[in-house]
């Protein structure tokens, strides 16, 4: 269910985009995903299918186009940024917890360097919609 209500906030917001840039139809919506938002592309696709509007609304037609941000780290101590893969002690079964789980990230990964714990997630978080193109009402 994740998933479903991640396609609807994901329209809803593309709808936004479209009326706010005054287009009449929408062509290509390409979503930016955390890779520590544990969605499952192929699901949110499917559900993408399923609440989008029909014939007559500017989504209607539109290409949602998914694209997986990776993960960037940066190590508070020592100003170290680094992904997940370059990150010390995540092999194997830790690295499968940490894709289902996002906050046990502080839990399993350490600074490559300096081996703190202590770090933030600077990117690989969150859902965003990267850009919208469409067919105007200005002329466009
Ligand atoms: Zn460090």
């Amino acid at each position: 269910m994740h998933e479903l209500a991640l396609a609807e906030a994901v329209l809803s917001a593309a709808r936004e985009v479209a009326e706010r840039e005054g287009l009449e139809r929408v062509t290509k919506v390409a979503v930016r995903l955390g890779a520590l938002q544990r969605i499952s592309v192929p699901t949110f696709e499917f559900c993408v299918n399923e609440v989008r509007p029909g014939a007559g609304s500017k989504l209607a037609e539109a290409d949602v186009q998914v694209e997986i941000e990776p993960v960037e780290l940066a190590c508070r101590p020592c100003g170290r940024h680094f992904g997940i893969e370059q990150a010390n002690a995540l092999e194997g079964d830790r690295a499968e917890a940490v894709h289902f789980i996002p906050e046990l990230v502080h839990a399993f990964i350490a600074c490559p360097d300096c081996a703190s714990v202590d770090f933030e997630v600077v990117k690989g978080r969150g859902v965003l919609i990267a850009s919208i193109e469409g067919e105007g009402g200005h002329g466009a």
